[in-house]
C-alpha cells in the first residue's frame, strides 16, 4: 500500500498506513493545520508530520485524539506546539494506563521495545465530557461523546461545513470491531446516534473510508452481538460456550465480545 494523503473533502485529507491500517485525518485550516490521532509513536509521528510538507506548509496546531488507545495517541509527544483535544475520560485512561498500554504492546511487539521506551506519554490538554464545538483557523470543528461503545471515551468529530464525520475505532473497516475495552450492550445505541452524522465521507479508525452504508451495517452486527449476549446470558451460558454458537464474527473475536458483555451484564 503506498501510504499518501489523500483529499477526501475541500482540504480534508486521510493517509491511511500500512502499520495497523490505521488513518490519521488532516484538515488545512487558516494559519494552521489539524490532526486527528498521532499514530503509535514518536517515531510513527514524525514520519507523518514529514510526509504532511507535501500538502501544506502550514504547522500543525491543533490535533484531536478519537479515544486513549496507544495507536492513536502514543505521538501525542510531537506536537508540542498544538493544543491537544480528546475526551476528559480519555486523558485519564492515559494518565492511569498509560504504562499498563506501554507494557502491553511492548509485549506484543518486543522488536519495538526501544522506541515504546521512548515514548512520553501525553494526554490531551484540553478536554470535555459531552460536546464541544470549536473555531480552528475559521474551520468549525462539532466534537460529540455519544457513549460508551469501543471504549468508554470515542468521540465522534464531524466537519459540518467539508462532509466530512471522524468516526475513530466506533466503526471499523477492514476488520471486525475491536471488543478488547469495549462495552458491547452500550455499543450499539452509540452508533445509532452516529448515523445521523454519517451523511458524507465517514473516516474509520482503521481501514478504508466508508459510507453511512456501511455504518448502519455494523449498527446490525453490533444489535446482533447484544442481543446474542442477551439472551445467551440469560440462559445460562458461559462467554465461552456462547463464542462458539452463531454469530456475526469468528468465535475469537465473539469470545472477547462476549467476555465484555457479560461483566455488564452480570452488574446490571
Ligand atoms: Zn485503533
Amino acid at each position: 500500500m503506498t501510504e499518501r494523503w489523500t483529499e477526501i473533502g475541500t482540504g480534508v485529507f486521510v493517509r491511511r498506513h500500512t502499520s495497523l491500517d490505521l488513518n490519521i485525518g488532516v484538515v488545512i485550516c487558516e494559519g494552521g493545520v489539524l490532526v486527528i490521532d498521532t499514530r503509535a509513536s514518536h517515531v510513527q509521528a514524525a514520519e507523518m508530520v514529514e510526509s504532511l510538507r507535501a500538502i501544506t506548509k502550514l504547522p500543525v496546531r491543533w490535533v484531536i485524539n478519537t479515544h486513549h488507545h496507544w495507536d492513536h495517541t502514543f505521538g501525542n509527544q510531537m506536537f508540542p506546539e498544538a493544543a491537544i483535544w480528546g475526551h476528559e475520560r480519555c486523558a485519564e485512561a492515559m494518565r492511569t494506563h498509560g504504562e499498563a498500554m506501554r507494557a502491553q504492546v511492548k509485549a506484543m511487539a518486543p522488536d519495538y521495545a526501544a522506541i515504546l521506551d521512548a515514548v512520553v506519554i501525553t494526554p490531551p490538554a484540553f478536554t470535555f465530557s459531552t460536546t464541544a464545538t470549536l473555531t480552528f483557523g475559521g474551520t468549525t470543528v462539532e466534537m460529540r461523546y455519544l457513549g460508551r461503545g469501543h471504549t468508554d471515551n470515542d468521540i465522534a468529530i464531524s466537519l459540518p461545513e467539508r462532509d466530512v464525520l471522524f468516526a475513530g475505532d466506533l466503526i471499523e473497516e477492514g476488520a471486525p470491531p475491536s471488543f478488547n475495552d469495549s462495552f458491547p450492550m452500550e455499543w450499539p445505541d452509540t452508533v445509532a446516534a452516529l448515523v445521523p452524522l454519517s451523511g458524507g465521507v465517514v473516516v474509520p479508525g482503521h481501514g478504508a473510508t466508508v459510507d453511512a452504508g456501511f455504518v448502519n451495517r455494523q449498527l446490525d452486527e453490533l444489535q446482533i452481538i447484544a442481543r446474542l449476549a442477551r439472551e445467551r446470558f440469560a440462559d445460562g451460558i458461559s462467554p465461552s460456550a456462547a463464542a462458539e454458537m452463531s454469530g456475526p464474527y469468528t468465535p475469537e473475536v465473539l469470545a472477547t465480545a462476549f467476555a465484555r458483555a457479560w461483566r455488564q451484564l452480570e452488574t446490571s
